[in-house]
């Protein structure tokens, strides 16, 4: 089927409704009951930038009736998984039926492996209790930039989307920097039995956009945000300050 190619919902959307009538499809964690003569698409994205992105990813899919995988940072310059508002985000998109897996930073990790694995699994226990589900996936943040590490998490029971079974048996392409390396998702469905499909939610949007105006439309949303909390802060220090006959002066904030 030929399709306008672009970042739309909709051409992500058109394309897994053409692809679901020979493909089951859902999140990483689904490759660990593959069967033999299935035909699988595993649907994935990394959560580089933005929650509230993550967040109306996994709705439209819930929508869609598709589920797949959100690779949570703990490490983020961007987001923080461990605020009050982080949690809540991250336990609603579980709660829609997706799964949540680690997005894990080799920067943040010791270089003797086997501390490493340990702090895996601080990490995934943590996530678990931030998004008040189970994490078995794991999926290295910017590997051809950061120090890949070779960390055996089968031993953890953690599927990893670099382990050699799953790059072994399932084809896997990225919109990673918001470009295809081979073609857009929509030209593999049909060539290969097992896909892993990875996408960064701040790349889709309803309607299309350059690369450049869709980074501004997040520092915009993000500084509405900023505002936003730091309107919060000042009421809260009115509060207090009133509360304790402040001066007059010190209400100018
Ligand atoms: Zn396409
Ligand atoms: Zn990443």
């Amino acid at each position: 089927m030929k399709f306008k190619c672009d970042f739309t919902s909709e051409h992500y959307f058109e394309t897994l409704e053409h692809a679901q009538k020979e493909y089951q499809i859902g999140p990483v964690k689904n490759f660990l009951q593959k069967q033999k003569n299935e035909k699988n698409i595993f649907l994935r994205h990394d959560v580089d930038f933005s929650l509230d992105y993550a967040l109306e990813m996994a709705q439209s899919e819930e929508k869609h009736g598709f589920s797949s995988t959100f690779f949570i940072l703990l490490h983020s310059d961007f987001y923080n998984p461990y605020s009050v508002k982080g949690k809540e985000v991250i336990s609603k998109i579980a709660s829609l039926g997706h799964e949540i897996g680690l997005h894990y930073d080799t920067r943040f990790l010791s270089k003797d492996i086997q501390k490493s694995k340990e702090q895996i699994k601080n990490q995934i226990l943590t996530l678990e209790y931030i998004s008040s589900s189970c994490v078995i996936s794991a999926a290295p943040h910017i590997p051809s930039e950061t120090q890949d590490i070779i960390i055996n998490l089968k031993e953890l029971d953690i599927l990893n989307t670099r382990g050699e079974d799953i790059l072994k048996d399932v084809f896997y392409i990225s919109d990673s920097g918001r470009y295809w390396r081979n073609g857009c998702m929509c030209s593999h469905i049909g060539k290969y039995n097992n896909i892993q499909i990875l996408t960064h939610p701040i790349w889709w949007a309803e309607n299309s956009r350059s690369i450049k105006k869709q980074l501004d439309l997040f520092i915009e949303r993000e500084s509405t945000k900023l505002i936003s909390n730091i309107g919060d802060y000042k009421k809260m220090v009115t509060r207090l300050l009133t509360e304790l006959h402040a001066p007059k002066e010190n209400f100018e904030i």
